[in-house]
């Protein structure tokens, strides 16, 4: 796809590997600010493979600045509770205390995005694999196409070539745990009687850990995430084992059938990915490819878009020669909510302690109630 706008100019201009969330939202909010903004994306098409998500508020401020928050809403809901199930057993169901939070599919939201960046102006290449770049401020293609910018993003993903190519240091792991996600029909009248419309996250630890996210996206379609662990020969097969699954959540036997007719489920082991270095001279990584998280606690997105916003507000308001010195800053600034995010999401998938219920803490929360468009946000309270 390509779709040219000519913008108002601010005579910037940006080059950005990756169309997911990240690299969207990036698009987005720079055409907005008057950069001219070229997206690579290396698939043949533009389209999310995910099954569902969860937003907070962090995210929902962003959709809300690059104009795309009602068509995100359009086709989503707020679930009444996030209820916790153990062995059967309802052990919580939490509601934020007003925390705005969303549901809805990958696809939406990405269609969402995607709308947005291109009406701000962007323009998207599909097929366009970004091999390299340089902290100078150019991008190589696969094509061998060397192209230049004032700002190039790294919105490439877990696996990401801009910052393997610069050098990064890193970490990189995975935790014992993974699992396979769907989008299935909402099944309602055949589950019975129940509170179908909360997310409910299911836990069986004995005699063996299995768990169901089950999160509706919307009156239609709903998301179930399987979990096991990757040792789990059985519980991580793809396509899933019916008889398994239904015999220890009989209560979603029609959801479970809808998941085992698949068309090519895979199972994503969790990792985790920590750099040294948000950026390298005019180079600047966001959303996983910066920072990968366990989804424990529902945020990968969330940082991801918020992280890219922030990133695009940085690098506008850098005078002419201090772009780089300003996504130093940036990374300073916005990067330790998003570490501690990170480090939370890792501990509890390494102790499975969201199944304890009541999970969503004040703590827990300090990156959903973040706003990314506040500001004011890094002011000192006296
Ligand atoms: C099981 C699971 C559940 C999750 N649930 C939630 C949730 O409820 N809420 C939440 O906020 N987060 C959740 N997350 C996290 C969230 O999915 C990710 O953090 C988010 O998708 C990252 O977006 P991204 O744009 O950085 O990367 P990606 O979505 O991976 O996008 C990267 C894009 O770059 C393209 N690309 C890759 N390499 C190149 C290249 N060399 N050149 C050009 N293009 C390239 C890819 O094709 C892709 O389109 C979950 C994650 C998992 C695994």
């Amino acid at each position: 796809m390509k779709n040219t706008v000519s913008g108002n100019g601010n005579g910037r201009h940006a080059e950005i590997a990756g169309a997911g969330f990240a690299g969207l939202t990036a698009a987005a909010a720079l055409a907005r600010r008057g950069w001219t903004v070229r997206v690579h994306e290396q698939g043949p098409e533009l389209r999310e493979q995910g099954a569902g998500i969860v937003l907070w508020h962090n995210s929902l401020k962003v959709l809300q600045a690059i104009g795309a928050y009602d068509q995100a809403l359009a086709d989503s809901m707020t679930p009444p509770y996030y209820e916790t199930r153990v062995q059967g057993a309802s052990v919580s169901h939490e509601h934020f205390d007003g925390l705005p939070w969303r549901t809805m599919t990958r696809p939406h939201l990405h269609k969402t995005l995607l709308d947005a960046a291109l009406r701000a102006g962007a323009e998207i290449h599909t097929g366009s694999r970004v091999v390299s770049a340089d902290p100078r401020g150019t991008v190589t293609l696969a094509s061998g196409e060397t192209l230049t910018a004032d700002l190039v993003v790294g919105a490439d993903g877990v696996k990401s070539q801009v910052r393997d190519a610069i050098g990064f240091t890193q970490d990189r792991w995975k935790t014992r745990d993974g699992i396979t996600r769907f989008l299935v029909p909402r099944h309602k009248d055949e589950l019975g009687p129940g509170e179908w419309d909360n997310v409910i996250d299911f836990w069986n630890l004995e005699p063996r850990y299995l768990r169901v996210l089950y999160v509706p996206c919307n009156d239609r379609e709903l998301y179930i995430a399987l979990g096991a662990p990757a040792a789990d020969e059985q519980g991580s097969r793809t396509p899933i084992d019916l008889d398994l699954w239904t015999s220890v959540f009989p209560e979603l036997t029609p959801v479970l059938r809808s998941a085992a007719k698949a068309a090519d489920p895979r199972y994503y082991g969790y990792q985790t990915t920590v750099v040294d270095e948000w950026s390298a001279g005019v180079v600047a990584l966001v959303g996983d490819a910066a920072h990968a998280m366990c989804p424990a606690l529902a945020q990968g997105a969330g940082c991801a878009m918020a992280n890219a916003y922030t990133l695009a507000v940085a690098a506008s308001e850098a005078p002419d020669g201090e772009i780089e010195e300003s996504l130093v800053r940036w990374g300073e600034l916005e990067r330790p909510i998003t570490d501690r995010c990170q480090q939370r999401s890792a501990d509890y998938a390494a102790t499975r302690g969201m199944a304890q219920g009541n999970q969503f803490t004040v703590e827990n929360l300090e990156t959903a109630r973040y706003d990314p468009t506040d500001p004011d946000r890094h002011s000192v309270s006296a």
